[in-house]
């Protein structure tokens, strides 16, 4: 049985290992690892740092299916939609633009469900394991990590951000083909803070909007009451706010830490809404890559370092940086995985 590991829990990788093993289950044993304590990555949904069940979205927030991805994925969104994890937008949006024929669905349970949903099918998981370097040993990868250690595998997928790629250890960066290098240094991020705001139980926010897309601030762009935003019922726990800067304001303060960035939001946030009771708890979230400005040309899905012993990088550098391009990086990826193994 071939061992495969896929570096990231995020939605490339929780959906490359879910379809992997619908479609190879006896042929791969399918490992997940993520640096981080939980899975999401920029599709997190976090909860209150004060222990409550209290939970907000801090980083994507609608998922927007065009016509041609309403058809083209439709098992996805179907399979979502029959397990309740995803629900057309009902709330009003002030600023939202509508793309003429796109579908905005919503993730009451947050946007980290859908990915805990894919990997529900899929096998070991593994988190706070840090990738640091990838040795090449004969027909395997010699996989090692930031606590120390190392495992071997026969293939590995990477799905994190392209400059987290590039920091690793190893033979990654000398089997890349100098075209390979060129298409990786060109991808863009987008960086920006977020915060979430939560309140105590008997606290009703008197907003108008759901969420709002914020035009006179150098400092806020996007604002949302989470639970009515994703038409989730936040009863018992109160109400959470989701702040998101603008990409300007998070790369003038992009290298303070977020402990200095935060009061200078909430300062902000204050002036924008002078009624807004004070929260109990606050969460500040530091986006350095938040989503691709510019993708490798030619959006393929993903790109092959080596075939053998394969090494395969997807994420939605290699498409588009939303949900449908995650799905078609999974895609390209497990067909790449398919001829492979
Ligand atoms: C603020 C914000 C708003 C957004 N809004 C929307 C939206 O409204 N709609 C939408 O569709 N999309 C939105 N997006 C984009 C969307 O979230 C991303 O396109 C998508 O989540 C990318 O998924 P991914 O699996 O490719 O990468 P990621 O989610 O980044 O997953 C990569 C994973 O790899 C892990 N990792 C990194 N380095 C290592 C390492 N060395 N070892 C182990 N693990 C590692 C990370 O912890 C992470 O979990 C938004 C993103 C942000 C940040």
């Amino acid at each position: 049985m071939s061992r495969v590991l896929i570096v990231g829990a995020g939605l490339t990788g929780s959906l490359c290992a879910c379809l992997l093993r619908r479609e190879l289950k006896n042929k791969v044993k399918i490992v997940v690892w993520d640096k981080a304590r939980g899975s999401g990555g920029r599709m997190s949904t976090s909860r209150s740092p004060d222990g409550s069940s209290h939970s907000a979205d801090l980083g994507a927030q609608y998922i927007t299916a065009t016509p041609a991805y309403s058809q083209s994925h439709h098992s996805f969104y179907a399979e979502l939609q029959a397990s309740g994890l995803l629900q057309p937008l009902l709330a009003p949006i002030e600023g939202l633009k509508q793309r003429e024929g796109s579908v905005d669905y919503v993730t009451p349970r947050g946007t980290a469900s859908i990915v805990k949903h894919f990997l529900s099918e899929s096998a070991d998981l593994c988190f706070e394991h840090h990738v640091t370097g990838l040795y090449r040993r004969g027909a395997s990868w010699e996989v090692h990590r930031k606590a120390g250690g190392s495992e071997e595998f026969d293939a590995v997928v990477l799905t994190m951000p392209v400059p987290q790629i590039l920091q690793l250890q190893g033979d990654l960066t000398e089997l890349l083909s100098v075209s390979q290098r060129q298409q990786l240094d060109g991808v863009q991020y987008s960086s920006r803070f977020a915060l979430a705001l939560f309140f105590s139980p008997d606290v009703q926010l008197q907003l108008p909007w759901a969420a709002r897309y914020v035009s006179d601030s150098d400092c806020i762009r996007y604002v949302a009451h989470d639970a009515r935003k994703r038409n989730a019922d936040a009863a018992g726990c109160g109400p959470s706010l989701v702040v998101h800067t603008g990409v300007p304001f998070g790369l003038q303060h992009l290298e303070r830490d977020k402990d200095e960035v935060q009061p200078i939001i909430l300062q902000e946030l204050y002036r924008l809404l002078p009624a807004l009771p004070q929260p109990i708890s606050i969460k500040c979230q530091k986006w350095r890559y938040s989503q691709v400005l510019t993708a490798v040309p030619g959006c393929p899905g993903h790109m092959t370092v080596l075939a053998e012993p394969l090494l395969v990088c997807g994420g939605d550098a290699f498409s588009h940086s939303n949900f449908d391009g995650c799905v078609e990086s999974a895609l390209s990826v497990l067909d790449v995985l398919k001829g492979s193994l």
